[in-house]
């Protein structure tokens, strides 16, 4: 079969990160209804924190130019772009969310990428319906976002079975 027509935005993700062994792209639901809302994901609770160490980033928009040409390629770019930008550890954020499209979720290979995706989802919804009952949520205390975290991806991981 031919490749995705969004082949050249993951390609441009594999060439930049090597840590990156699988990009899965989708337009679930509720993590598209934050791309369309131009809104970062907050990480309001602990399903986010296992996942990402933060806010799900949001690129910019494409200009005009970068959709009109090499669109699928510019799209790899702004990804690439709000991570160097931010200076942000690729891995402790699997996830981008270009505005009015969609999320782009990756992992160390391609059934971390669709589990990072599934994940993405779910907690795309849990932030949502959060806002919905407290519109003044605030965000994870930082303690308990370390905690989370890095039990399970720092380097003194600890969390999940042994191999
Ligand atoms: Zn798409």
């Amino acid at each position: 079969m031919n490749p995705s027509s969004d082949a050249p935005t993951h390609v441009l993700m594999y060439q930049t990160f090597p840590e990156i062994g699988g990009v899965v792209h989708t337009h679930s639901t509720h993590a598209v209804a934050w791309a369309q809302a131009k809104r970062e994901i907050p990480c309001y609770g602990t399903t986010h924190a296992d996942g990402f160490y933060g806010s799900v980033p949001l690129t910019r928009e494409l200009t005009a130019e970068e959709i009109k040409e090499n669109y699928e390629l510019n799209t790899g770019r702004v990804i690439v772009e709000r991570f160097r930008t931010f200076d942000l550890e690729i891995m402790h954020y699997p996830a981008a969310l270009v505005p009015c499209h969609g999320p782009f979720t990756w992992g160390k290979d391609a059934a971390y990428a669709v589990e990072n995706a599934i994940v993405l989802e779910e907690v795309a919804t849990m932030a949502m319906r959060t806002e919905k009952l407290s519109p003044d949520a605030k965000p994870i205390p930082q303690v308990l976002l370390d905690k989370h975290f890095l039990r399970k991806h720092g380097a003194g991981a600890y969390y999940g079975q042994k191999k």
